[in-house]
């Protein structure tokens, strides 16, 4: 009898960073691995937010969004895709989860979960962030998920984004390993430690990784930048102003304990502070409250607020700070743009 193959599709991640796109299919299974927005084929067409996409159709036919027969929400094909399963909530790796057909069900991590659902809410008008409607299925390191022909084994691994995993895949041609985004000098190292000995204890047959920087660069432990952190704060007389993605809770963390340090405040922007309060829900972070003696929030003037804005505002009438406010205190403030 002549063994069916086991095919891996890649629809985006190769020759760019990120817009990691990978169908695997073991006979009638079909999963995909990561659904990520392609930043370099978007910018080729799109400059936000003077020129965003306006419809589905319009990043098909610029080849933005690749044509996968039965997966998307606008196609009338029947669903052909049996699951979706999503390392971490880089955008990256996850933003074009907003296409798909919400009956195919999604795996991701929990903290994943509650991150994209935080930003999809920010994002409400935005075409591409939108996961209203999919129905999560959340996962730990230890399970193991049987979709039809193929076997997923998340396993956490340490990333600039919290609730990061890698997959150990089972197909009846053996094993795959996708590692999803990693690094080995975070805070909390160990986690890669461990994929790398499951993944390999698994003997694949394949393994797919993307890597962005093979030189011998130095990179700093998050301890390090927290050391540096302190020295630059405890060395200013003004303002402070911090810069770092809005998902990133070891340097949100970092910046906040080198604020404490020196008696400031970390004000943050209303997005991290809807993110910050949508994340105290996950019970395995550590996160600062926005409650918080050393916590503020920024707000910029702005005409209209989203829903969720005024919800925060009136939630914390006393924490949330116009430029004005901030401008006041700022030798005592850490702003976080
Ligand atoms: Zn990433």
């Amino acid at each position: 009898m002549v063994k069916s193959k086991t095919t891996i599709t890649f629809y985006g991640g190769v020759n760019e960073i990120g817009g990691n796109k990978i169908l695997i299919q073991d006979r009638e299974t079909k999963v995909l691995f990561d659904f990520g927005l392609s930043y370099a084929a978007k910018k080729r067409f799109y400059s936000p937010p003077f020129l965003s996409p306006r419809s589905e159709k319009s990043l098909q036919e610029l080849g933005i969004l690749p044509k996968i027969k039965g997966a998307y929400k606008f196609d009338e094909e029947p669903c052909a895709i049996d699951a979706v399963f999503i390392s971490h909530a880089h955008m990256d790796h996850s933003a074009y989860l907003s296409f798909i057909k919400r009956e195919i069900p999604v795996y991701c991590g929990e903290t994943t979960k509650i991150i994209l659902q935080a930003l999809s809410e920010i994002r409400r008008a935005d075409l591409e962030f939108n996961v209203e409607g999919i129905e999560f299925q959340t996962f730990r390191t230890g399970n193991k998920i049987r979709v039809g022909n193929i076997e997923v084994e998340p396993v956490h691994v340490d990333h600039s984004v919290p609730g990061a995993y890698g997959f150990i895949i089972h197909t009846s041609n053996g094993g795959i390993v996708y590692t999803g985004d990693f690094r080995r000098h975070g805070a909390k190292h160990e986690m890669t430690e461990d994929f790398v000995k499951k993944a390999e204890k698994a003997e694949p047959e394949a393994v797919i990784t993307e890597a962005t920087n093979m030189t011998g660069a130095h990179v700093s432990s998050e301890d390090e930048v927290k050391g540096k952190l302190n020295e630059i704060v405890g060395q200013a007389n003004g303002i402070v102003l911090a810069d770092f993605a809005s998902t990133d809770v070891d340097r949100l963390n970092s910046f906040y304990s080198a604020a404490k340090s020196h008696e400031r405040c970390l004000a943050v922007s209303l997005k991290q502070a809807y993110l910050m309060e949508a994340l105290q829900e996950d019970k395995h972070l550590t996160i600062p409250r926005l409650s918080d003696d050393s916590i503020l929030v920024f707000r910029k003037s702005k005409r209209v607020r989203d829903k969720w804005e005024n919800a925060l505002i009136e939630k914390y009438p006393d924490k949330v700070k116009s430029a004005s406010e901030v401008s006041k205190q700022q030798c005592k403030t850490v702003l976080a743009l």
